[in-house]
């Protein structure tokens, strides 16, 4: 029997996305490449968690995440509606539906270059045609360029992963005000929380604009699969008749909600990363990696030039017990690593093994 006769082409033309490892439980080791929360979620978030594992179980959730939706909208302001919010078993659910809405196969989706890897896999499985545009070198978006593809769908994330840089804003409208007539922008906002502005306030001039935020990195709760879009009325209806009945479960939506609820608690939480980042950065450059600002919860550092490329580096990190992300196969990234802004201790671990590795 070959299973390969009556798997799709798409499928099997493609590598499947590779996420950063993800260690045994047991496995001691400091953990910098996935751009987690080094923090617990606040005991808020915990204790709602708590009280939902009960008879309720038995249950199936609201299907279309209602009260989380509404405690969004109460969170968030902008004027926001409830109507205008899907929630999504992480962001990453939300990428799935906003492609499985808007194309069909043969049809273009565009993003930048460098950017998340994600996208590309998730369109060759729907069966589109991914393109990219890269950078302007000032880190700008090519409106232009990305106008000129026609896409049904255009990825911009801000912060972008892995470089952490932030397009601006009005860049976002203007891409949005080109692209009307083809197709809608989403601004992955993955990283949003630890920006210094994000994009929610544009959704009423933008009808075309969807923002995508994660619980993943800014809320602590990666491992609830959450995430939020953002977008008109109109297309918030397409987008619901597309996704899971079901797509986010009881004890996640409850969560979710609880993590709404209280967002001053997380204040602080984020406040420390993002001190700790202008501390790692500062202190990477000393040690001679250029490692330009990031307004995300991770570094992008390149490495100085000495004995060890970039794999080398990887490969004495983790020997030291500390993993971080690397992309070797881009010839643009394979000098650099890309280093999770964690908490002031797993930092200074960073830092004294990279002073050992240095010292050879
Ligand atoms: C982490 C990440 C996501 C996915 O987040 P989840 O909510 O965990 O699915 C989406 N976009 C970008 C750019 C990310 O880095």
């Amino acid at each position: 029997m070959d299973v390969t006769q009556w798997t799709r082409p798409a499928v099997l033309g493609m590598a499947g996305y590779a996420p950063g490892e993800q260690p045994q439980a047991a496995e001691r080791v400091i953990k910098l490449n996935t751009n987690e929360n080094p923090y617990a979620p606040p005991q808020a978030v915990l204790d709602a968690m708590g009280a939902a594992l009960g008879d309720a179980l038995r249950l199936y959730p609201e299907p279309d995440s209602r009260s989380v939706r509404e405690a969004a909208a109460r969170a968030y302001g902008h004027g926001l509606q409830p109507q205008q919010v899907v929630a999504g078993n992480g962001s990453d659910d939300l990428l799935t539906i906003i492609l499985r809405t808007f194309v069909d196969p043969g049809e273009t989706v565009a993003a930048l270059d460098p950017t998340y890897t994600l996208y590309e896999p998730l369109v060759t499985l729907q069966g589109g045609r991914y393109a990219s545009a890269p950078w302007r070198e000032d880190g700008g978006l090519p409106v232009d360029e990305l106008a000129g593809l026609r896409a049904k769908v255009i990825f911009v994330t801000r912060p972008n992963a892995p470089t952490g840089h932030v397009c601006a804003l009005s860049e976002v409208v203007e891409l949005c005000t080109k692209t009307q007539a083809h197709g809608v922008v989403v601004l992955d906002e993955a990283y949003g929380d630890f920006a210094d502005d994000h994009g929610l306030g544009l959704l009423p001039d933008c009808p075309n604009l969807i923002v995508t935020r994660s619980f993943s990195k800014s809320m602590c709760l990666a491992g609830a699969r959450i995430g939020l879009g953002f977008m008109s009325v109109a297309i918030a209806e397409q987008m619901h008749k597309v996704r899971d009945s079901y797509n986010l479960d009881r004890v996640a939506q409850v969560a979710a909600t609880a993590a709404l609820d209280n967002l001053d608690a997380y204040a602080p939480l984020i406040a420390k990363i993002k001190s700790e980042r202008a501390r790692l950065t500062a202190a990477l450059r000393q040690r001679g990696f250029d490692a330009p600002e990031s307004q995300a919860n991770f570094v992008l550092a390149k490495i100085p030039a000495g004995a060890l490329d970039g794999r080398g580096w990887l490969a004495a990190l983790r020997q030291k017990g500390i993993l971080v992300r690397y992309f070797g196969h881009d010839p643009r990234l394979s000098d650099k690593l890309r280093i999770t802004v964690g908490a002031p201790h797993e930092n200074d671990a960073l830092l004294a093994a990279v002073d050992g590795i240095l010292v050879g």
